[in-house]
């Protein structure tokens, strides 16, 4: 297949000289990352970064804090929310882009979520200690500032504690799926994610698709409930990910997003942010998408 020159060096590690850089996929100190908007924001302003998205884990409580900082700053801030599912068994996010943070039908949406998940977060708790494991609810408490707790947040407690070495390793040992202090969240369904992001006139993306090998049926039936884009560029892809999502998304006529998932030092890859070759052509089609939906909705 002869590929024209602008999508072979979607490939690439580095972006076209004629294109500058974008992350759209960050967690701030609203859910598991640890670094506050505005931090995130002079980073990607010192990192020559011309589009960021602040995509937390069911909040928006990062993006005022985001905008803010960015009006002294070259940086566009697109709204985003990342929204987790079990589809198959598996751990499935979804990220919705440029949605309206007043849409009623999402904010309580976002609420259930994130009440259940300080409740979930809790009842991990009360598993450790039962475990033998050292820990109180105020120290978790303490490192989960934000708005939405998760595992991380308790892995980090136990680092802090001494009880492991590093955040992997409490996955590993208490926190993921089958482990003593593991307790699934309340999630939606993934249909219903799709349709409430497009009911707040967003644009939705299937976040990291390669952690559960997403194929070509998952997207066609994804595609069929509301799916527009595919998140292609992701640090745990691979070259041939890349490539892979890349053709895939041509196919099936999705959009493409990308973004570093950088949680600040939280996760294994550390500070990851704009160290992956986005181009800023994706932009433009993601706000024509968005454009589309807001129409649509207004009919
Ligand atoms: P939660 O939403 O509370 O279930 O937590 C999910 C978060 O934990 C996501 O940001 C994941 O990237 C992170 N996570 C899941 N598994 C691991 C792991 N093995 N090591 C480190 N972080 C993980
Ligand atoms: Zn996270
Ligand atoms: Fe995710
Ligand atoms: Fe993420």
């Amino acid at each position: 297949m002869v590929r024209n020159e602008q999508q072979s060096n979607f490939w690439s590690s580095r972006v076209r000289a004629d294109c500058m850089a974008v992350d759209l996929h960050l967690h701030s100190t609203a859910s598991d990352g640890t670094m506050e908007p505005a931090e995130i924001v002079e980073k990607a302003s010192e990192l020559g970064l011309s589009t960021i998205s602040i995509t937390d884990h069911d909040s928006f409580a990062g993006i005022d804090g985001a905008i803010e900082a960015a009006q002294s700053r070259s940086v566009d801030i697109i709204p985003g929310v990342e929204l987790s599912a079990y589809y198959r068994s598996q751990d499935v996010h979804v990220i919705g882009y440029f949605v309206d943070r007043r849409n009623a039908l999402l904010n309580e949406r976002l609420s259930k979520l994130r009440e259940s998940r300080g409740l979930r977060a809790k009842e991990i708790v009360v598993k450790l200690q039962s475990a033998g494991v050292n820990v109180e609810w105020s120290d978790v408490e303490r490192i989960a500032k934000g708005e939405a707790v998760g595992r991380p947040h308790i892995a980090q407690a136990l680092v802090d504690k001494g009880e492991a070495q590093n955040i992997s390793e409490v996955f590993k040992k208490h926190l993921g799926r089958g482990r003593p202090g593991y307790v699934a969240k309340y999630v939606m369904e993934i249909e219903e994610i799709l349709d409430v992001v497009h009911q707040a006139g967003g644009v939705t993306s299937l976040a990291h698709p390669a952690h559960w090998d997403a194929d070509e049926a998952v997207l066609r039936y994804l595609q069929s409930h509301g799916l527009d884009a595919i998140e292609v560029w992701h640090i745990d892809h691979s070259e041939e990910d890349v490539r892979r999502f890349n053709d895939m998304a041509s196919r099936l006529g999705l959009l493409m997003t990308g973004g570093s998932d950088c949680h600040g030092e939280r996760k294994k890859h550390g500070m990851v942010m704009g160290s992956l070759p986005i181009p800023d052509t994706i932009i433009d089609p993601l706000r024509g998408r968005a454009q589309e939906i807001r129409a649509s909705l207004a009919q």
